[in-house]
């Protein structure tokens, strides 16, 4: 059971750090580590030029300086539409707030030039306590073909914008994000057709939910390639307006003092990009639709938990089925993959989370390398453990067959050598026959373990009186207890028939039977007793010897284990009996329980079945 779990642990660990990772992905903590490392990706991967590619008109701080500034800007808006005029681009759209009323005649002559433009789309912003809408002012809101909203969208959880929301609704109503608009006029498109979780302008159908505040993800190209014309250079001459035909032209305040239409993208974290810009940005990856890389698709959750499983899996499993360093070295290699993934996904427009099956490898790999560490150390303890107890025990046989071989070798010399009379012959061949026995029982003894322990012991099962069984060892051991006056107590027992093998269990009771009797006082009492139990039998054995602590107990039947007071007390064993024990009981499908405390005496209790 225990070694079950152990196996299973890499995999458990694995699979709950996985769905932990997983539910941390949901967090802000985890959502600002996806946003850094997809503001990355962007940076080192932005998109390419794009076609349709927009052309941003810029009012710049030159233009500025030299038409007059801000309160000039109407008259220079005029004169670029003037000059726009005889070859007009394809879609024209002014991110300048014209809510207010100018000076008359400025305004007739910005509504006339406009007229002259044929897709022109103008920007409303909202309120600031988002009440209603700012939209241009009646003289120009009639030759606009759009009107427009010009916000963007920042976070989840910072104020960095990577989406602008395709729709914005105040007062009751609607307006579509200047870029939309403009791609609707770049592409003939009727109008725009709305779902709850897709927006459509003609065959092209954008995925963005209503009730997420209908976001739609920029796919930035880095701030310097946005192709950008300076008005004053299209009104100096220095720039041709007729290379702007047929484009799509954003216009719009550029100028560093305009800070208010300035926001953080990913691609320019540490210099705002211009509001025009971003519209831009947004209309380009608007254009591109679903050509590879054009858009970015964000993964579902689904993917989130597949990912982060995969990744921790992989990892148990390098750590389970992998030695060494070789496990040591795939752990990396997947941990490196789950970092690197996301990028190669982001390579193909998808936004993957990357939270999740970072931390979640990252985690795996440190529990899954401690769980093999711990494994590692087990092994290596029961090893040497193992092997200790091994050496001290063929020690100690080594020790114990020398003393009767050395009587055997002794003797035998004594009768090839003298002259001996009969009876002394006798006695020694007698002594040499006892002791060559005790060497033989000592090794069968020896082998018995390895033998039942390899499962190749055979057993072969009678019918017989267990009370005849426990009379037989009480003889075998009367010797040993009367070397030491103690009394053996037995009150007997009556029709206790049991199937048993004869030759194994007599080595069990017998066991038990002289260890009561080596670990016990002298002039002590040694009880011995058998009863019905159920169906089966049970026999106990109970002396008043040097007992054992509950942690000895627990370790008694290990192969080679001896308790610390029997090592001291000077008794020879090698701690190998009751190992026997055990496997001849289980084998017979019973079971053996002990009941001692030190300086207490022990019971050992053995329960056979029917
Ligand atoms: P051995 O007696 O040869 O050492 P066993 O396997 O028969 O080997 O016993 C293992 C150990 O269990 C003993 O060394 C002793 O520490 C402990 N033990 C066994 N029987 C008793 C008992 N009746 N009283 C106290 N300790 C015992």
């Amino acid at each position: 059971m225990k070694n079950r779990i152990t196996a299973a642990a890499p995999w458990l660990m694995a699979g709950l750090i996985a769905v932990l990772c997983a539910l941390l992905s949901w967090t802000p903590l985890a959502a600002r580590f996806d946003n850094a490392v997809h503001d990355w990706f962007e940076r080192i991967h932005p998109a390419g030029v794009r076609s349709p590619a927009a052309v941003i008109a810029a009012i710049d701080d030159r233009t500025l300086m030299e038409t007059g500034g801000d309160r000039a800007l109407r008259r220079t808006l005029t004169r670029l539409l003037d000059s726009l005029a005889a070859a007009p681009p394809a879609v024209l759209a002014i991110d300048v707030t014209l809510a207010d009323p100018g000076l008359p005649e400025e305004d007739a002559a910005l509504a006339a030039a406009m007229a002259r433009i044929p897709n022109l789309a103008l920007a409303a912003e909202m309120l600031p306590d988002g009440t209603g809408w700012q939209p241009p002012i009646p003289a120009f809101a009639a030759h606009a073909a759009a009107i427009s909203h010009v916000h963007a969208m920042a976070g989840p959880f910072d104020d960095v914008n990577r989406r602008i929301p395709l729709e914005r609704v105040s007062a009751r109503k609607r307006l579509w994000a200047l870029s939309l608009d403009s791609f609707r006029l770049y592409a003939s498109a009727q109008e725009i057709v709305s779902s709850p979780a897709d927006v459509s302008v003609g065959s092209h159908v954008f995925h963005s939910r209503w009730d997420e505040g209908r976001p739609f993800r920029i796919r930035f190209r880095l701030p310097g390639d946005m192709e950008t014309v300076s008005v004053r250079d299209l009104l100096s001459g220095a720039a041709d307006p007729a290379k702007l035909k047929g484009r799509v032209v954003f216009v719009g305040v550029t100028s560093l003092s305009a800070i208010r239409d300035r926001l953080f993208t990913p691609v320019a974290l540490d210099r705002p990009m211009a509001g025009v810009e971003i519209h831009a940005q947004a209309f380009e990856t608007l254009a591109a639709g679903t050509a590879p890389g054009g858009t970015l698709l964000i993964a579902s959750p689904l993917w989130t938990i597949l990912l982060t499983l995969l990744f921790s899996t992989l990892m148990a499993a390098a750590f389970v089925f992998l030695q060494g360093r070789l496990s040591i070295a795939a752990g990396v290699a997947i941990a490196l993959a789950a970092q690197f993934t996301p990028y190669l996904f982001f390579r193909q427009g998808w936004i993957l989370p990357a939270f999740a099956p970072a931390s979640a490898s990252a985690l795996s790999f440190i529990a899954c390398g401690a769980w093999r560490f711990v494994i590692v150390r087990r092994q290596l303890a029961t090893a040497e453990s193992a092997k200790s107890r091994y050496q001290q025990a063929f020690h100690f046989v080594a020790h114990e067959m020398r003393t009767p071989l050395t009587a055997i070798q002794g003797s035998s010399e004594l009768i090839t050598r003298y002259n001996l009379p009969e009876d002394k012959r006798k006695q020694i061949g007698q002594m040499i026959n006892a002791e060559s026995k005790r060497l033989a029982r000592m090794i069968t003894t020896f082998l018995d373990v390895e033998r039942l322990n390899a499962g190749q012991m055979e057993m072969a099962t009678a019918a017989m009186d267990a009370g005849d069984l426990i009379d037989t060892c009480i003889a075998r051991a009367s010797g040993l207890a009367d070397s030491k006056a103690i009394r053996i107590d037995w009150p007997g027992a009556d029709d206790l028939t049991i199937q048993a093998d004869r030759e194994l269990l007599e080595y069990a009771v017998y066991n038990l039977l002289t260890n009561a009797i080596k670990y016990s006082p002298r002039e002590s009492t040694v009880r011995i007793s058998a009863r019905r139990d159920g169906a089966g039998v049970r026999i106990s054995v109970a002396d008043q010897g040097i007992g054992m602590s509950k942690d000895e107990v627990k370790r008694l039947f290990q192969k080679f284990y001896r308790t610390e007071r029997a090592e001291k007390s000077g008794i020879q064993g090698t701690g190998i009996g009751l190992s026997i024990v055990k496997e001849i009981v289980t084998l017979h499908g019973g079971s053996i329980t002990v009941e001692s405390a030190p300086e207490q005496g022990s019971t050992f209790t053995v329960t056979l079945p029917a």
